[in-house]
């Protein structure tokens, strides 16, 4: 082993605790110049499931905690529909500080690019190695992106679990803020079933493991 891998071995968090600090002390891409703190995972250290979502949103940047904002409450009334109980599961995002534009004084979410998602997939793999789920679920695209290392199309993998490159399972379905975009009930309605099959599908399979 070199000097630089015993170091980066050495530098590398051994608990979610020291991973907690690590994150918010990083500095891999910009993003945390403009956000209050960085949005760490948080769940038990031998959790099942791992949630990814995208990114801390103007709610859970200033509370500090992921999926505490609106998508968080449709994410915890399917969880608890499918029969998931959160507190049992890792739930963290693929980028851990909030990226946003100012529009008057509201903070407008906006997406993370390739390069933000690239650089944060260091922590999320950090997050991989403590906890070891059995299957993580990527809620929308920049999730997706940050598991599997590439551009994905959720309407092609969706549902589905499938292997990850470097170990474990992975399945893909849509991030629950894309229900509150939403303008049809109908429409509501029927993408709402389909995240809760999604998330049956994810609970099924780690109960049979
Ligand atoms: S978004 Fe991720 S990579 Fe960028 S500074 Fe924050 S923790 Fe580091």
């Amino acid at each position: 082993m070199t000097l630089l891998e015993q170091q980066l071995r050495q530098e590398t968090p051994r608990s979610l605790k020291a991973l907690r600090e690590a994150e918010n002390a990083c500095r891999r891409c910009n993003l945390y110049r403009f956000a209050t703190q960085a949005v760490p995972g948080e769940g038990p250290r031998d959790a099942s499931l791992m949630l990814i979502g995208e990114q801390p949103g103007n709610d859970e940047d200033l509370d500090g905690h992921p999926f505490v904002g609106p998508a968080g409450r449709v994410l915890d009334k399917a969880l608890q529909e499918a029969g998931i109980d959160r507190k049992q599961v890792f739930v963290t995002n693929a980028v851990k500080h909030f990226k946003h534009e100012m529009r008057g004084k509201r903070r407008l979410h906006k997406r993370p690019d390739p390069g933000e998602i690239d650089a944060c997939r260091w922590w999320q793999h950090i997050e991989r190695e403590l906890v070891k789920p059995k299957l993580m679920v990527a809620l929308g695209a920049t999730a997706a992106r940050s598991v599997f290392e590439r551009v994905i199309t959720i309407h092609k993998m969706r549902g589905c679990v499938v292997p990850v490159r470097d170990g474990g399972n992975a399945l893909v379905t849509i991030h629950p803020s894309y229900l509150l975009r939403l303008r049809e009930e109908r429409d509501k309605r029927t993408e709402y079933g389909r995240f809760l099959a999604d998330l049956i599908t994810a609970k099924a399979f780690v109960d049979r493991m």
